[in-house]
């Protein structure tokens, strides 16, 4: 779940007026489309969300914790318990084997590698065979589902997922969708897509949205404003 109340942020080298984002109620197991233009704040939204970044002002509540009391390390240990990422630059670590980048995860969480685990999670989403590769012998699509269950591993109660298909064409961005639907359903969490892809918008025409636009809109007015 998700609940914030007049959440803000403001990047601290940036001199311009903060990002308000609208109030969002995401009930557990729900999915939200979070949509904007480049540049509204999607990106920034979700790195708040996953605790990523510590709002400057309003409240948030997610998977059944108030952030912003949490000191680092036991912000740390929540977020690698409750959350999935599937951040739009995945991030795999290219010195290591596809299987050995889903270990880290359980390093990040304190708990005992589980192998077998790892072999499911890589199976549910395709790529069971691909387990003994370097990420630079992936595809984008491959790289992007190793990503995919690295980020369900844990069952997460939260799978965040920023541009998920900003690089793909129209069968493998349906795909993705489709996917990432499942593995979210798979251990009933919650799923927040960002998007600005149409194709996107269409395919989840019904789901719950947050729509951007609008704050970019009103920040563009605040800036004026300062002028
Ligand atoms: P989106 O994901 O919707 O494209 P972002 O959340 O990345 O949007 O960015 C929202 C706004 O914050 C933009 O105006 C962007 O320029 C600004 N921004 C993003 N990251 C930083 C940063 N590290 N420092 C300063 N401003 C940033
Ligand atoms: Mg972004």
């Amino acid at each position: 779940m998700i609940r914030t109340r007049g959440l803000s942020y403001r990047y601290a080298t940036d001199g311009t007026a903060p990002l308000r984002f609208p109030d969002v109620d995401l009930r557990q197991g729900g999915t939200l489309l979070l949509r904007g233009r480049s540049g509204s704040g999607k990106s920034t939204w979700l790195s708040l969300i996953a605790g990523l970044r510590g709002a400057s002002g309003g409240d948030l509540f997610v998977a059944g914790t108030q952030l912003g009391t949490q000191r680092g390390a036991e912000m740390d240990a929540w977020r690698a318990r409750s959350i999935g990422f599937l951040p739009q630059k995945l991030h795999l670590s290219s010195a290591l084997t596809v299987a050995d980048n889903l270990v880290l995860v359980y390093f990040a969480a304190g708990l005992p590698r589980d192998d077998a685990a790892i072999t499911r999670a890589l199976a549910q989403v395709g790529v069971a065979e691909l387990a003994a590769r370097k990420p630079h012998q992936l595809s984008g699509g491959q790289a992007q589902r190793v990503a995919l269950a690295r980020a369900v591993l844990l069952a997460p109660q939260l799978l965040l997922a920023d541009e998920p298909t900003a690089s793909l064409d129209d069968e493998a961005a349906a795909d993705a969708l489709a996917l990432l639907q499942q593995s979210a359903a798979a251990c009933d969490a919650s799923l927040v897509i960002a998007t600005h892809d149409q194709r996107v918008v269409q395919a989840l025409a019904g789901v719950q949205q947050l729509n951007l636009n609008e704050i970019g809109a009103q920040r563009l007015l605040d800036k004026r404003e300062q002028l």
